[in-house]
């Protein structure tokens, strides 16, 4: 845990063009500093640092930010190690908060075993290279499988030798601790023999954090009785199998860069097609896919691409973890692979150009896939064919995105035969069974449900609402010769009204406004840009830098101001104020007809009409109250 005062302190040292300057050149332009976006391709330069605010926006593709979410978007940093790395950059001590005896303990022995893990690739590595064994046994395994020099080298493979505590006893001799030995796995006790190798007569595969670090080994067998083929480390204070992907440290940029990552079964699989010129690829390494591995793939990219070898029972098998996938919104495509070829056998027959003709050409995407699959297998049976359509609209269901839901009732209504309405209804039922379980959870956890808007306006106008607050909260207008503060104009107007701000982070930034408020206390711009939800300072950060581009389009498309908007803030919030009232207005209205619509004419019809009408007074005199 980073105490709070030194994120300040950290935030209060930092200076932005000098964090940014470390990565890309930046010259000056006013009062901001320009440069080419590191985010995006471009040529003439629209990547804008304001020193005086502390923030970045690039005004070709989007993306703004702070300091810290310079370095998680451009480094892949996670919160935490983006402080660290402005800390060390600005000799700010960083003292962790509440250390416990038994964490400092913890920490020492995580290093303890990253130093053994390192002194033991390198001692696989030497018997590779250096010894007859490793030599004639090992180098010529890998050899054989087509590996390169190059590519042993990148990979840091390695060879342990036959003899049963050549390890151990290197690693004891060196004065490592026989406890680490015990606790990394690479050595076991055996009773009156004293401790053992795990890993004899084996090629080694190390296995690198997102960051680099050793963490433990996978071990292929090379001798025919051994009992099994491949052997991997076992759990340690520093392997977590579950959070690690074999291959992300190499893979990480890459994937970023084509913004797609490719899922494969195996070490095996991994090198060969990084030898290939296939370098965004990424294995789980003999579990299945776990949430964990999901979201630090989300880190680099939404798009996964699953390579399975041609054979059916593994697919099927892996559906399960597909649909893991498209519940965190990513996107998935799939290449089947021919009968008896795996990614490894392919990419080793293949050249460069063949093999990345073949991953373009041959991927499909997944439900389009699945749903091919499990058609193929019901032939005309109606009951089964009844499963198919449930089992897909399940994992359609589990898409966050409507326009995607959507998208994919077209092309499945197609290949299922059933109608796209008949899909989506059903898929929207599933859907209200799942919010309706999550909203169960929720409440359990005392936590209020998320609403959600669809309605794209209904967020403009919120939007437009916090963008005017977090620009001139502080500032005071005249109200029928009373001065009053604007952020308090707005929370009193939508409070009358009974309005509450319905999108995310927006509504957040407002509560927070509000709390401000009720004690009297000044909002500060940098408190939302530094904010340590990165939502909220993405937020902050696009509302304050795009004075110019939002309000500009908004003006012209609702002819609403003209001049700069800053000599007629009282206008521009009370259009703000009146805009969103009208979308509210507007949504009851639309609510009521359609009720209308769908029902015969019953009592309850008049009240809902004698209701319309109040609503379209309502609007009417919020329409007349102001003077455009
Ligand atoms: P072969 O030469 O017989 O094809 P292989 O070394 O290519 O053997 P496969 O059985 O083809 O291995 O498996 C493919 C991939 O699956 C390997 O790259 C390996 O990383 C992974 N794998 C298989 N079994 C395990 C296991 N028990 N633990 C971890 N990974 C495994
Ligand atoms: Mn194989």
């Amino acid at each position: 845990m980073i105490p709070k005062n030194t994120i300040d302190e950290i935030f209060e040292t930092v200076k932005i063009e000098e964090v940014i300057s470390d990565f890309i050149t930046l010259k000056k332009r006013g009062v901001n500093l320009l440069g080419l976006c590191p985010f995006h391709n471009e040529k003439t330069p629209s990547f804008t640092v304001s020193p005086t605010k502390g923030i970045y926006k690039c005004f070709g593709c989007g993306e703004g930010g702070n300091s810290v979410s310079f370095l998680m978007d451009k480094e892949h940093y996670t919160y935490p190690e983006a402080l660290k790395y402005l800390a060390k950059k600005y000799n700010i001590e960083i003292v962790e908060e509440e250390m416990t005896i038994e964490q400092a303990k913890a920490a020492n022995e995580k290093d303890s075993l990253y130093i053994l893990s390192n002194f033991a690739n390198d001692f696989f590595i030497e018997k590779l290279w250096q010894t007859n064994e490793g030599k004639t046994i090992g180098l010529n395994y890998f050899k054989e499988r087509g590996y390169n020099e190059e590519i042993i080298k990148k990979f840091g493979l390695g060879y342990s030798p036959k003899q049963k505590d050549s390890f151990t006893n290197t690693a004891l001799n060196k004065l490592y601790s026989e406890d680490y030995i015990l606790k990394s796995g690479l050595g076991f006790k055996i009773e009156n023999t004293g401790i053992v190798d795990r890993f004899r007569e084996r090629v080694m595969f190390p296995i690198h954090s997102f960051s680099g670090r050793i963490l433990g080994f996978g071990g292929r067998a090379l001798n025919p009785n051994a009992k099994a083929k491949y052997q991997n480390s076992p759990e340690s204070q520093i392997y977590n199998k579950s959070k690690v992907l074999y291959g992300i440290f190499f893979a990480k940029n890459l994937i970023s860069k084509k913004n797609n990552c490719f899922l494969v079964e195996g070490y095996t699989d991994v090198i060969s097609l990084h030898q290939k010129g296939i370098e965004n690829v990424v294995s789980a390494s003999g579990t299945s896919l776990t949430i964990e591995q999901i979201k630090l793939i989300n880190r680099f990219t939404k798009n996964i691409t699953i390579l399975f070898d041609g054979d059916n029972a593994g697919i099927k098998a892996s559906f399960r973890g597909v649909d893991m996938i498209l519940k965190e919104g990513m996107n998935v495509k799939v290449v089947p692979f021919p009968d008896n070829e795996d990614p490894d056998s392919f990419a080793q027959k293949s050249s460069e150009e063949e093999l990345s003709h073949f991953l373009d050409t041959e991927a499909i995407d997944f439900i389009t896939y699945k749903t091919n699959i499990l058609n193929a297998e019901s032939e005309k049976d109606p009951i089964k064919r009844v499963a198919i359509i449930k089992d897909i609209i399940r994992s359609i269901a589990l898409i966050p995105d409507y326009l995607t839901r959507t998208e994919y009732c077209k092309v499945c209504s197609k290949l299922l035969d059933v109608k796209e309405n008949v899909l989506l209804r059903d898929i929207d039922q599933e859907r209200k069974k799942i919010n309706l379980s999550q909203n169960i959870k929720k409440e359990v956890s005392k936590e209020k449900p998320k609403k959600i808007s669809g309605d794209l306006k209904l967020k403009k106008y919120e939007e437009e609402i916090i963008r005017i607050i977090l620009n001139y909260g502080n500032e005071h207008i005249n109200f029928d010769d009373e001065k009053i503060n604007i952020s308090e104009f707005i929370i009193s107007e939508l409070e009358s009204d009974k309005i509450e701000i319905t999108n995310e982070p927006h509504n957040k930034i407002f509560a927070e406004v509000k709390n401000l408020n009720k004690s009297k206390s000044e909002l500060n711009q940098s408190f939302f840009i530094s904010h340590s939800n990165n939502e909220i300072n993405k937020l902050a950060v696009d509302l304050l830098s795009s004075e110019h581009v939002i309000s500009d389009n908004w003006a012209l498309k609702h002819k609403i101001y003209t001049g700069s908007e800053s000599h007629n803030l009282k206008k521009t919030t009370e259009k703000a104020v009146l805009m969103l009232k009208l979308q509210h207005v507007d949504d009851k209205i639309q609510k009521i007809q359609n009720k209308i619509q769908n029902s015969s004419i019953k009592e309850t019809d008049f009240v809902l009409l004698n209701n319309l009408i109040k609503i379209k007074n309502k609007i009417s005199i919020l329409v007349g109250r102001t003077s455009f």
